[in-house]
């Protein structure tokens, strides 16, 4: 989804687009602009070797849970896509309610959805109530004993129990509450005492 711009190199020899014709015409393929290049290096007095195709930034609009909360620059829509990914921040979101899938998507300027992903925020794990080390300073569990399950979706859990604690760690499918969908995520259980 990048647009492509022709340089051409002016006389101290550094790339620029005015270099290349008056008007910056943006193509929507690079092979487009490829074939505009090599038709502008007939009409110019210049070596094709003069001009180069480069990816420009365009506007984007970055959407978290279906809603559009910031437009950038980018080059194309799945670079803005992996900042959209990178955006989602498991603070914003209360623990409670994790682990979640989160839906990101990237829309163009007309607010056409153009790229989308999903990224998945684990529960975060709890303390070992079980260790207490001669320093204190320590409550990490004592993950052991991992086995696979059959689970819902016809997916696999992973299931680690804390051998000091009995807590179990849980990498294996969550329904996606709005659905319905089964994702993978880590999340833990303890039994009822
Ligand atoms: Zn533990």
């Amino acid at each position: 989804m990048s647009r492509y711009i022709i340089e051409a190199r002016d006389r101290f020899g550094a790339w620029s687009a005015e270099a290349a014709g008056s008007a910056v015409v943006r193509f929507a393929t690079e092979s487009e602009a490829d074939a505009a290049a090599g038709e502008l290096a007939r009409d110019l007095p210049c070596d094709r070797a003069d001009l180069r195709v480069v990816p420009v930034a365009e506007r984007w609009q970055l959407v978290e849970g279906g809603e559009h909360y910031d437009d950038l620059e980018a080059e194309s829509a799945d670079q803005a896509l992996e900042i959209a990914r990178d955006n989602v921040d498991a603070a914003h979101y209360a623990a409670e309610h994790l682990p979640l899938r989160i839906a990101v998507a990237v829309r163009d300027q007309d607010g056409q959805e153009v790229a989308s992903d999903y990224v998945v925020l684990d529960a975060p794990e709890p303390p070992c109530p079980g260790r207490h080390d001669d320093d204190g300073a320590d409550d990490w569990h004592d993950w052991t004993d991992e086995r696979a399950y059959g689970a819902e979706g016809g997916m696999v859990a992973h299931v680690s129990t804390c051998a000091r604690c009995g807590l179990r760690r849980i990498y294996g499918p969550v329904s996606d509450r709005s659905t319905g969908e089964y994702f993978r995520a880590t999340h833990y259980h303890r039994d009822e005492q």
